[in-house]
């Protein structure tokens, strides 16, 4: 599998969703290696995709607020 960030042509149908993707606005292709015209159109935010898939999404750093005191040396 291989996938591209591409600008819509044409209005696409989500492969996830099933909701149309707008032309102009970019979305996901993705090809598969050995069946090359075994084509997918994804939202790059899709309703219904994973979590994960967000494109630049960086997740906060950790806060340590539950920090102890330093233990008493006398
Ligand atoms: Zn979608």
């Amino acid at each position: 599998m291989s996938e591209k960030i591409i600008t819509a042509n044409r209005p696409l149908t989500c492969d996830l969703c099933g909701h149309t993707i707008p032309q102009g606005s970019k979305c996901r292709l993705i090809r598969d290696d050995f069946m090359p015209s075994l084509i997918y159109f994804e939202h790059l935010n899709c309703p219904s995709g994973p979590a994960v898939a967000q494109q630049n999404h960086i997740p906060n750093k950790p806060v340590i607020n539950n920090r102890q005191p330093l233990p008493a040396l006398a």
